[in-house]
């Protein structure tokens, strides 16, 4: 039984297959600068890699040369044969409170969510409606990065605003990783031995774009990021939190448009703001006086949400790092852990091996490292949701 999950944005496409018997990618396609002459597509299989620069017009001629790929490769025939096919989608508003199979009123649902995400939900959209036109007979599933959220209890979701704000304007936080933290819960059971609904966990997804959760009972009791990404843990080039008051400072009194904060805040701020790189790895090589610094201020803002959701969950059985950073970096998760009270104890050898479990073994707390695996885990709500219907 094969899905697909696809995962589109405004100029790109990122197109996984996963034999669901096995939980392995059979295929990895992404295709960049659509709408470009030199538009790129990488294509990855078990059995080779190849990379072609062509010119590709649009969402729809992406999708074809995909299944163009794969049907020369004998790896899938059209996507007619597909089990089910799952869609990234980053907003889901406080309407999808998991993975919703695709109809007429779907679409028009994420549709009018457009404003909660200008950027993400029209390229989705895009990807949704060309992938139903090429497999009308397949069952499409939104998955949504804010579903795992939406467990949230209110006084975690409502800004301390007026409250005309959310009942009216639909300003509340609402997550986002949500689909990276929901295969985090089922990892850490695996490996805990523990069932969901019993764990309590820290998870910090660490990657580009940054954020943490407080997990209570298997699901989202609190998250960094709020209305939009750009809240919480300080990232690549997003600033976390700040003082709100300092985006109409930079409006009043240095001129900045709208348009020019928006991008400071989220394109020339974080770890980029700070040292000139927004790369954690380049940072950490580097090691410059700003550098260190951008290391320290991001991994303080780390320390202080672990200790906030220590406190909102007293028990904690987990902290699991995920995402690009989380996963690799050593030195990262032990400047973020060094001398942490509470019984958490880091295993500096394990820490090193990128182990499964690094905490030591009298850690009153477990310490572990997930991979990410968003793409496994949008195909397995599919499957679930194929499962429920038999
Ligand atoms: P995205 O959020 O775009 O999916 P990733 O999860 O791939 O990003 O994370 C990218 C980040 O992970 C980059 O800052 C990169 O430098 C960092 N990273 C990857 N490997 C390492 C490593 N070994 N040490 C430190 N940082 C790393």
């Amino acid at each position: 039984m094969n899905i697909a999950v696809i995962n589109t944005g405004s100029s790109s496409i990122k197109f996984q297959l996963l034999n669901m018997k096995t939980n392995i990618a059979l295929a990895h396609i992404s295709i960049e600068k659509i709408g470009e002459e030199n538009s790129i597509m990488n294509m990855e299989t078990v059995q080779k890699q190849e990379k072609k620069i062509i010119p590709i017009k649009n969402h729809q001629e992406g999708l074809e040369e995909i299944v163009s790929f794969l049907a020369k490769n004998n790896i899938l025939k059209d996507f007619s044969s597909l089990s089910a096919i799952g869609h990234r989608v980053v907003h889901g508003g406080d309407e999808f409170k998991s993975a919703t199979i695709i109809d007429d009123e779907v679409v028009k649902k994420i549709e009018d969510l457009k404003p909660l995400a200008p950027l993400h939900n029209p390229a989705h959209l895009e990807g949704i409606k060309v992938t139903r036109r090429l497999a009308p007979n397949v069952m499409q599933v939104a998955v949504f990065d804010t579903s795992f959220h939406t467990s949230m209890p209110q006084e975690a979701y409502l800004y301390a605003l007026n409250q005309d704000m959310y009942k009216n304007h639909k300003i509340r936080k609402y997550g986002f990783h949500g689909t990276s933290y929901a295969y985090v819960v089922k990892q850490a059971s695996k490996v805990l031995k523990k069932k969901p609904e019993d764990l309590n966990i820290i998870a910090l997804h660490l990657g580009n774009g940054s954020s943490a959760c407080a997990i209570k009972n298997g699901k989202s009791f609190d998250t960094s990021m709020g209305f939009t990404p750009l809240e919480g843990l300080v990232m690549g080039t997003r600033s976390g939190d700040i003082d709100p008051a300092v985006v109409i400072y930079m409006q009043r009194e240095l001129g900045l448009s709208v348009d020019e904060a928006d991008t400071v805040l989220n394109k020339k701020s974080g770890l980029l703001g700070i040292c000139g790189e927004n790369d954690v790895r380049s940072i950490i090589e580097q090691d410059t006086k700003d550098s260190r610094l951008a290391i320290d201020i991001m991994t303080r803002r780390i320390r202080k949400y672990i200790g906030s959701y220590l406190a909102l969950l007293g028990r904690v059985d987990a902290i699991v790092f995920s995402g690009g950073i989380g996963e690799n970096s050593a030195y990262i998760r032990e400047k973020i852990l060094k001398d942490m009270p509470f019984g958490i104890e880091l295993d500096n050898s394990l820490n090193r091996q990128n182990a499964i479990i690094i905490s030591k073994n009298n850690s009153q707390t477990k310490i572990m490292i997930v991979k990410a695996n968003e793409e496994l885990e949008i195909a397995t709500q599919c499957l679930e949701i194929l499962n429920s219907k038999k």
